[in-house]
């Protein structure tokens, strides 16, 4: 029970932090060996902090949790894994996922959110709770870094935002 406890995130239920940080360090390895893609997926709430500052904390943590239910909705393979990254950042790590099926994915996500209909009354971009995303596969060898390929997502996150948010960057 406590390293159930230990590898959930208090909020959401889902996995925190750690778990994910075990899990991508084991998938990484794997993918070297295997030399099968790997594909890794950051997700940022859009105008959260507006969010937060019409509603309040309280409701703004319902919130979190109803996209975490969302996002697991849609796991389709036991070996995917989604986490809560950060404040109101999720991660999901893809094994044995190419480009396209992470950009099916990616779709998958988009859709399950707008589907949860979520009112977001302080948003710039839409009248619901949205989301951007960074995607990103890679096939590691040994001289790769993992922590500069997640810089590398982070980044793809950074350019869905400057691009309008709502949306995925996998370039
Ligand atoms: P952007 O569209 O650029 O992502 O803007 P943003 O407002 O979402 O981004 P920013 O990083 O400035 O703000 C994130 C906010 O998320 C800050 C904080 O109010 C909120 N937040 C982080 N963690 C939690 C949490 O556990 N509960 C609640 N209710 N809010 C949280
Ligand atoms: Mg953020
Ligand atoms: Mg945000």
């Amino acid at each position: 029970q406590l390293e159930e406890y230990s590898y959930k995130d208090g909020l959401t239920g889902i996995a925190n932090r750690r778990l994910f940080d075990d899990f991508y360090q084991r998938e990484w390895l794997n993918a070297i060996r295997t030399q099968k893609p790997l594909s890794l997926i950051l997700i940022d709430l859009d105008y959260f902090k507006q969010y937060n500052d019409l509603n309040g904390h309280v409701i703004g943590d319902t919130c979190l949790r109803q996209i975490a239910k969302s996002l697991e909705s849609c796991c389709t393979r036991p070996r995917d894994l989604v986490a809560r990254f950060g404040g109101e950042e999720f991660a999901w790590i893809l094994p044995e996922t190419n480009e396209a099926a992470a950009a099916v994915m990616a779709d998958r996500i988009m859709e399950a959110v707008r589907a949860a209909r979520l009112p977001h009354k302080a948003s710039a971009v839409s009248e619901l709770v949205t989301l951007s995303m960074g995607v990103k596969t890679i096939i590691p060898s040994d001289l790769d870094n993992r922590m500069q390929f997640l810089d590398q997502v982070d980044k793809n996150l950074y350019v869905a935002k400057r691009q309008g948010r709502n949306r995925y960057c996998a370039a």
